[in-house]
């Protein structure tokens, strides 16, 4: 994508030339900086210590101090609570619900813990939240099995390990203007159990949520059987349809051709984006699916209830290690140890993570009726939009243009003001429109559509 700058007042520009095209690149040192200071050995640190835990079965102890999913909650809190004493705007706290029993796969019926680390904004003009998700419980070959060794460093230590990073790391950086959620959940392995429940907590208190970032799987970089090592790939996957889509929407979508610009689509671009902005050696692939085959993620019950809701997922999976007895057999090595872990790519998947959320944190809220004029025939098309009513006001607006056919946005221009017309036909191409900081830091992007179907 080649990015049109009018402005002079963004601070950082590097030039970088890529493979097909020259492209600017605007950094925002603030971003860079945190980034930089994502750490190897802390990411490792957070996988050993849940691994010792032994299980985090979902129907695991809850009383022993040392084993099973108790110790692992109480492993979390205990280092939230830790960043928290420094830092007044994190606070962290606990949601429980009851889950399982007959005509469930939890056997018996216990209660479950969902533990957040919430970070208040500073903007008291806006509600705006950010949320991350990882779950922290794990499971054995056997999913009715609560005791036999279940390491999960992979599946999902590293997920826990970014966040916690990543809280680490919020809670020495001066307070963001929106608020962020950090959220561990349980109950995945048991069919979602905990996001479904986190979710509904969501929809309930009208949480203005802008973007759910699942982190599910982001540490193996060798496939089993085909035996490709690659840490520079990393998978987004998205809905396409919405699964929230009410009768209307619907209208609205086919009328627009929006089967490729949902609003998780949206995110999943934006993650790409940001990420390849500030993380080397890091691919970020679009998967246009909600999920693998016969498998599913915390993300989706965020969909279901309506918000924009993505899962970032290794490129390669290992099926020798994923839900494995640990041991050797057959000269194979089987079990989701350490040794399974790449930390070099978890922290590279970490800093996607923190680009993508500062650079979001720092951005304008997105705009609203984003209209194309489809009264006239006209060669340019004519697109305005409106500014939310909250938060601070964008210093410009980024139109995105891409054609029909193509996966990403391909020119981005800066403008000022709410309108523009371009010579570009609506209908050889799509369009959107981005809110832009001072400092250079987008919105999602906001599809612009012709409105409804008369
Ligand atoms: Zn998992």
């Amino acid at each position: 994508m080649k990015i049109i700058n009018y402005s002079v007042t963004l601070l950082l520009i590097l030039l970088s030339n890529i493979l097909y095209s020259q492209q600017i690149l605007i950094k925002d040192s603030r971003i860079a900086y945190a980034i930089s200071s994502v750490d190897s050995d802390s990411l490792k640190s957070t996988i050993l210590n849940l691994v010792s835990i032994y299980t985090r079965h979902n129907l695991s102890t809850q009383t022993d101090n040392n084993k099973g999913i108790g110790a692992a909650s109480n492993f979390i809190k205990k280092q939230l609570d830790k960043y928290a004493k420094a830092n007044s705007a994190l606070s962290v706290k606990e949601y429980s619900y009851r889950a399982g029993g007959s005509g469930t796969r939890l056997l018996r019926e216990i209660t479950l813990k969902n533990i957040v680390a919430e970070f208040k904004g500073s903007d008291l003009t806006t509600d705006r939240t950010i949320v991350l998700l990882a779950h922290y419980d794990s499971r054995s070959f056997d999913n009715t099995d609560s005791t036999t060794f279940a390491p999960g460093a992979n599946d999902n230590g590293s997920g826990v390990a970014a966040l916690m990073e990543i809280a680490r790391i919020l809670s020495i950086t001066p307070q963001l203007p929106v608020n962020v959620k950090l959220i561990f959940l349980s109950g995945e392995e048991h069919g979602l159990l905990g996001a479904t429940y986190m979710a509904s907590v969501a929809k309930r208190e009208g949480w203005n949520i802008n973007a759910v970032i699942n982190n599910d799987m982001i540490g193996n970089s060798r496939s089993s059987g085909t035996e490709i090592s690659n840490n520079t790939r990393l998978r987004v996957f998205s809905e396409n349809i919405p699964f929230s889509e009410s009768p209307q929407e619907k209208k609205i979508r086919e009328y627009n051709s929006g089967e490729n610009d949902s609003d998780s689509r949206q995110l999943a671009r934006y993650i790409k984006e940001i990420s390849e902005r500030y993380v080397d050696n890091l691919e970020i692939t679009l998967i246009y699916r909600n999920d693998r085959f016969g498998r599913g993620g915390d993300h989706t019950p965020f969909n279901r209830e309506g918000f924009a809701s993505v899962r970032l997922c290794e490129y390669f999976e290992n099926y020798d290690r994923t839900h494995q007895i640990p041991g050797t057999r057959d000269g194979k090595h089987y079990g989701d140890l350490i040794e399974g872990v790449d930390i070099e790519y978890v922290k590279k998947n970490t800093q996607a993570n923190l680009a993508t959320l500062l650079n979001l944190a720092f951005a304008p809220e997105k705009p609203n009726s984003v209209i194309i004029d489809i009264s006239k025939l006209s060669s340019s098309s004519q697109i305005s939009w409106k500014d939310s009513n909250k938060g601070k006001k964008p210093f410009g607006y980024y139109i995105l243009i891409r054609e029909t056919h193509k996966s990403n946005w391909e020119k981005k221009i800066f403008v000022k003001g709410n309108s523009i017309d371009i010579p570009y036909s609506k209908d050889n191409y799509f369009f959107a429109i981005q809110s832009v900081s001072e400092e250079g830091n987008e919105s999602i992007p906001q599809f612009a559509t012709g409105g409804s179907p008369r």
